[in-house]
């Protein structure tokens, strides 16, 4: 009865034939930049996501990356974002030059704790900060509608990191209509996953988006050899384009099935001793990842892994006592919420075509 963490076969499988005919057309023609295919996502993605704007992009990092810049943020500025995060969030802010302040989470929702970003500014505030960047995780978004309130009052620009959250909604509207500027990534195992790495940029600002677009591509602007300013190669490649156009068809059934087979686990689990996900009022989440907490965490995944039933860890340590992170001199305890999710979290076997058997027999480990 083992049960693997997840599987992207399963989706794949029954739109296989498709794909191929259009990979197939592909190289047909020999399209590989730019052209139809990334037009046509472009469009569509913004369309799906509810924003005037999207841009394609190599991947979820090079988003943020984008995102920055185009805000005009680098070196001498600072940008706030939460310590239980993929790497890749602090990472973007210190990569542009700029200086990463972390602040803690809301203990229910994993998410960046508003009052804890109020509290930061209203002792530390300084001209050089310049933007937040709350973490959609596992699904659910951030308390948005809180942290652009305060975000105003410090005039920050808000990008929100939605990597982890396509399709999310708080108050029926989804990731780039409380931000600036929202990024995905289209990694794999991503709700909307690429076949291979890719990324997308959304905003409702024409000023920010045609910022984005020449960012992406040489600092171009329509015309080839024409470059208006110094920007990156960091394009998604027509095929990628190509292939999440087929799959975001879908997305909205798959992310159906997430909402459905999260509710099979919460009843399965209802009385056992151990933290389920809650999901924020008027929020839709939908749920990359469903993440359990119990103080018990290590016996349970021993025991899980006796039965051949894999799970995981987002992540096992917070981003301020990683190697990489040890410059800015944080020690432990500084973000008391944070750390205890850490020890604490585990998200159990799913994906969207994840049988009710299969989702039993996790439960029946768990006590
Ligand atoms: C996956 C992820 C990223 C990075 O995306 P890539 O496409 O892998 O570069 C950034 N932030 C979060 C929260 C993620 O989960």
């Amino acid at each position: 009865m083992s049960v693997p963490f997840m599987s992207l076969s399963d989706s794949l499988f029954p739109i296989r034939e498709e794909i191929d005919k259009k990979i197939s057309q592909i190289i047909n023609e020999t399209n590989f930049i730019g052209g139809e295919e990334l037009d046509l996502f472009e469009q569509e993605f913004a369309a799906y996501c509810g924003i005037k704007y999207a841009t394609g992009c190599s991947n979820g990092t090079d988003a943020l990356i984008l995102a920055l810049k185009a805000l005009g943020i680098g070196p001498g500025d600072k940008v706030i974002t939460v310590p239980n995060t993929f790497i890749a969030t602090a990472e973007a802010i210190s990569f542009i030059g700029a200086e990463v302040i972390f602040v803690d989470i809301e203990k229910d929702f994993y998410t960046m704790d508003p009052q804890k970003l109020d509290e930061y500014l209203q002792k530390n505030y300084d001209p050089s900060i310049k933007a937040v960047i709350p973490v959609h995780l596992f699904g659910q978004m951030a308390d948005m509608p809180e942290i652009c309130k305060i975000s105003e009052k410090y005039n920050l620009k808000v990008i929100e990191d939605s990597a982890q959250a396509h399709g999310a909604k708080i108050n029926g509207k989804g990731p780039g209509y409380y931000g600036s500027i929202a990024t995905y990534s289209f990694y794999p195992g991503k709700n909307l996953g690429a076949f291979g790495d890719a990324g997308a940029v959304v905003t409702n600002d024409p000023g920010l988006h045609k910022k984005i677009k020449m960012l992406v591509n040489h600092g171009r602007w329509n015309e080839k050899y024409t470059h208006k300013s110094i920007g990156m190669n960091c394009r998604m490649d027509t095929l990628q384009a190509a292939i999440l156009r087929i799959k975001m068809r879908h997305l909205e059934k798959w992310t159906e099935e997430r909402i459905t087979k999260a509710s099979v686990y919460k009843n399965l689990l209802k009385n056992k001793s151990i933290q389920l996900p809650e999901t924020r009022s008027n929020c839709r989440h939908v749920f990359h990842l469903f993440v359990i907490k119990t103080e018990k965490r290590d016996d349970l995944i021993k025991a899980l892994t006796e039965e051949g039933i894999s799970s995981g860890i987002h992540y096992p340590v917070p981003l301020h006592l990683q190697e990489a992170y040890s410059f800015m001199g944080h020690k432990k305890n500084d973000f008391p919420i944070t750390e205890q999710s850490c020890n604490q979290i585990l998200s159990l076997p799913f994906w969207p075509e994840i049988s009710n058997n299969q989702i039993s027999d996790v439960c029946r480990v768990i006590s």
